[in-house]
């Protein structure tokens, strides 16, 4: 074990769109490894690359810093993170390459690209000669300056996200191959400028991005490919060159990554009006799920996602449930820190009048106020059963379970991202006995409720992660894109390569 590998990141999705800054405060809610804590780290993507390089090579750790997504990081937040990263690398320099499992989503306030500028700065570190290699989450905005500063990158290959386990592994077995001389990547990314959702990008089963995906993976087969890896693009950026595509690592060949990653940017274009979902008015979906017999039908608020940045306080499901005066279970989570604060002064079992709803992030709808019983206190603690948090804490704060009626209200501090339905079973909530079940998320809802939903309705409402981006105006990314421009003749692909 005579060689040592740096080991650090910045993990997070940002948007622009909404949500609130992510602060010092954010990271340490969710998790903030230094140093040796960073070795202690057994799933997730940093599980997966200390797994890989046990026994193969010394871990310098650093800081591993990654949270919930929100709004972009405040300037004297990020500022933090990245000294404190640099000084720790800087104190355990020579490193013979670097790890660094990220998102590619990621923002600070007044500025883009947060990976680009961190890759940038350890690049300026560590000099050329140095390998960095880096993971990335598949909604990745794959910038020059990430492919410029990066040896390597490769993405998570599933959606919902199943494998930053073995994308932490894949990561290091890449630096270790480019360590040892097999691998002299020749990294290409094609982009083409469309902006979709994630609702119908699902990685297994049929759908078209799933289609992209096994095209992609399928060329890994071929001898001089190293890896591909495909990106929807998180869309709730405006950023210039948004988009999506696919990028190819061939073994010392850049035409060859370059025609590759090209033709499937454009398959990928070619599927675009397939990843446009079908939306309904809450009324709507609430009116069409009481003609289905049973339940749970779910209501999909996903345009206040808090896996997309959203702040999850919204509450037009809610009001849509309300004002169909519906009568049989719901359960409908909503972030409100004050509402909930209310009702832990008020005690279990007490009646309250409350104003819930776009307290945190007043741009997108009006509250609600309602009087209901406190059935339910809890801390809001709840340990992740998969996913990118697999076994790390989530924590929701100071948390209740509001009855009106016949709805469940589950009331938070904070937002956390939706795996399965952690949040609502540590609250003790149960989908299987509710009729309406409301999932403040694009996609992680098919795996949650996979065997249980008897319908679900994508709902058309107001938030900074909406399920098609048609209508959404956008100041940094210039047209042409999709969806914006449905046709774009003569496309061809922009191309981003390592060595210009
Ligand atoms: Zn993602």
């Amino acid at each position: 074990m005579d060689r040592t590998i740096a080991l650090g990141a910045i993990f997070i999705e940002c948007n622009h769109f909404g949500g609130i800054a992510a602060d010092m405060a954010t990271f340490e809610r969710n998790d903030l490894c230094r140093g040796k804590e960073v070795l202690q780290l057994s799933t997730g993507t940093v599980g997966g690359m200390l797994q890989a390089l046990d026994g193969k090579a010394r871990i310098a750790p650093t800081l591993i810093a990654s949270a919930c997504p929100s709004g972009p990081l405040t300037n004297e937040c990020y500022r933090a993170l990245k000294d404190e990263l640099l000084i720790r690398l800087k104190a355990q320099l020579p490193v013979d390459g670097v790890l660094m499992p990220l998102h590619g989503a990621a923002a600070v306030e007044g500025e883009g690209d947060l990976e680009g500028d961190l890759l940038a700065a350890v690049r300026e570190l560590v000099g050329e000669g140095v390998p960095i290699v880096a993971t990335l989450d598949l909604h990745a905005h794959v910038t020059q300056q990430m492919i410029q500063n990066a040896d390597a990158l490769l993405a998570w290959e599933t959606y919902p996200h199943r494998d930053s386990f073995s994308t932490g592994q894949r990561g290091a077995w890449a630096l270790l191959d480019i360590l040892d001389g097999r691998l002299v990547p020749s990294m290409v990314m094609a982009k083409v400028p469309m902006l979709v959702s994630g609702v119908f990008g699902q990685t297994e089963g049929d759908g078209p991005f799933a289609d992209v995906m096994r095209a992609a993976k399928l060329l890994e087969s071929r001898p001089e490919v190293y890896s591909t890896s495909a990106f929807l693009v998180h869309p709730y950026l405006d950023l210039p060159d948004m988009g999506g595509g696919t990028l190819v690592i061939a073994n010392n060949h850049y035409p060859l990554a370059e025609q590759l990653a090209t033709a499937l940017a454009l398959m990928y274009w070619s599927r675009r009006f397939d990843l446009e979902p079908e939306v309904y008015e809450p009324a709507d979906a609430i009116r069409r799920g009481l003609e289905i017999e049973g339940g749970p039908v779910l209501l999909v608020e996903t345009s206040d996602c808090c896996g997309g940045g959203a702040a999850g306080d919204a509450v037009a499901a809610l009001k849509a449930l309300i004002d169909a005066d519906v009568s049989l279970p719901a359960l409908i989570p909503v972030v409100d820190p004050q509402a909930a604060e209310t009702c832990r002064g008020a005690g279990c079992g007490q009646q309250v009048t409350l104003s819930i709803g776009h307290g945190v992030d007043p741009q997108w709808g009006t509250p609600v106020v309602l009087t209901g019983t406190v059935r339910r206190l809890g801390d809001g603690k709840f340990r992740y059963e998969g996913g990118i948090w697999e076994g790390r804490l989530g924590d929701m704060g100071p948390s209740a379970v509001l009855e009106v009626g016949s709805l469940s209200i589950l009331i938070t501090t904070h937002g956390t991202y939706e795996w399965a339905d952690e949040q609502f079973q540590t609250m003790g909530l149960n989908a299987l006995d509710a009729k309406f079940v409301v999932a403040k998320n694009p996609m992680n809802y098919r795996m949650s409720y996979a065997d249980i939903s008897k319908g679900a309705f994508i709902l058309k409402t107001s938030g900074p992660t909406p399920p098609t981006l048609r209508g959404v105006q956008l100041r940094n990314l210039k047209r042409p894109f999709y969806p914006a421009d449905e046709d774009i003749p003569g496309l061809v692909p922009t191309i981003l390569r390592h060595n210009g």
